[in-house]
């Protein structure tokens, strides 16, 4: 095979709750997983050397990507030549649409993709059991990149059991010029909790339930994201933003992951095309809006 692109998707969070940091650093999560219609395109030709290009269009911001071993893409091919003792080159070119620094795992996505991507150019048939494994060790997102649909997140994130759920949701995107860094925040929150009892962190039942019964009312009443208050404390101004799409008719507003993109729950696509109107119009944006779920990284074209 000389090329192959694979396409992965943003995640959001419908929940997200998030325990006390653990000795090793990280957080206890419990969160549900929803791979939405946004994509990163990830395409890997066999080269020499390991090099990685980043395009986007205006829309993104890719200032803050590197290009070098400090991406994730790269350090996923790594990876995976390490993992068989092998010494491989590739040419990785991302083709980003997933916010950077947004909340929404594009990085996780790349890596996932990367992993998929350079198993097949390699011709290496990686267990997809080995590969989700790889994944963890990544970050704590990039298994469920792999996987997709909606799933529960517990451990770190990284364990990952999908969930059956019924219909597709529409959600509108509202991106920030400015991005989160994802341990700022967190290092929010454990400040805010310094010296208190923090529980583990659960599911709740009501979120389970309005997933079961594809109720979008009632899931926009139980969005619910631990890591907001501490987002909303480095950007306060996201608070008015949640509260405009409210005002424009969504069923329920949360910051995405460690944000600062926003997101907006909507009854379909119509309606989806109509708040994020409303948030246009109030000057408010960049804004999109996506299906979920939708399925994890696939091969989307190879040529050879
Ligand atoms: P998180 O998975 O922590 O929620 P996020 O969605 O907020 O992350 P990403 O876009 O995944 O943010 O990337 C966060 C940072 O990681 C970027 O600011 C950038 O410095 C670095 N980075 C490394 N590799 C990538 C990549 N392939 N795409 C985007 N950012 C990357």
């Amino acid at each position: 095979m000389s090329s192959l692109t694979v396409t992965a998707p943003a995640k959001i969070n419908l929940c997200l709750g998030v325990g006390a940091r653990r000795p090793d650093g990280f957080h206890p999560l419990a969160t549900v997983y929803q791979a939405i219609g946004l994509y990163d395109r990830v395409t890997v030709s066999p080269a020499d050397d390991l090099s990685l290009e980043v395009r986007a269009d205006d829309r993104l911001c890719v200032a803050g990507v590197p290009t070098d071993g400090a991406n994730i893409a790269v350090r996923a091919a790594l990876l995976l030549a390490r993992h068989h003792g092998v010494e491989r080159g590739a040419h990785i070119v991302l083709d980003k649409g997933i916010p950077v620094a947004g909340g929404m795992a594009g990085g996780s996505a790349d890596a996932a993709a990367t992993l998929l991507a350079c198993d097949a150019v390699w011709g290496l048939a990686t267990p997809r059991a080995e590969l989700a494994g790889l994944a963890a060790e990544l970050g704590s997102d990039v298994p469920f990149a792999l996987v997709g649909g909606t799933a529960i997140g517990s451990g770190r994130g990284e364990v990952v059991t999908p969930l059956m759920t019924r219909g597709t949701y529409w959600w509108v995107v509202l991106e920030s010029a400015q991005g989160l860094s994802t341990p700022r925040v967190y290092a929010e929150f454990d400040a805010m909790h310094a010296g208190a009892e923090v529980g583990d962190p659960e599911i709740p039942d009501a979120l389970i339930a309005a997933l079961l019964g594809h109720d979008v009312s009632d899931l926009g009443a139980v969005l619910s994201n631990d890591l907001q208050a501490a987002a909303l404390r480095l950007r306060p101004e996201l608070a008015d933003v949640l509260a405009v799409g409210i005002a424009h008719s969504a069923h329920g507003a949360v910051l995405s992951g460690s944000g600062p993109s926003c997101l907006f729950l909507c009854a379909n696509r119509s309606h989806a095309q109509r708040v994020a109107g409303g948030l246009g119009a109030e000057g408010l944006g960049p804004v999109s809006f996506a299906p979920g779920p939708v399925r994890g990284a696939h091969a989307t074209a190879s040529e050879g």
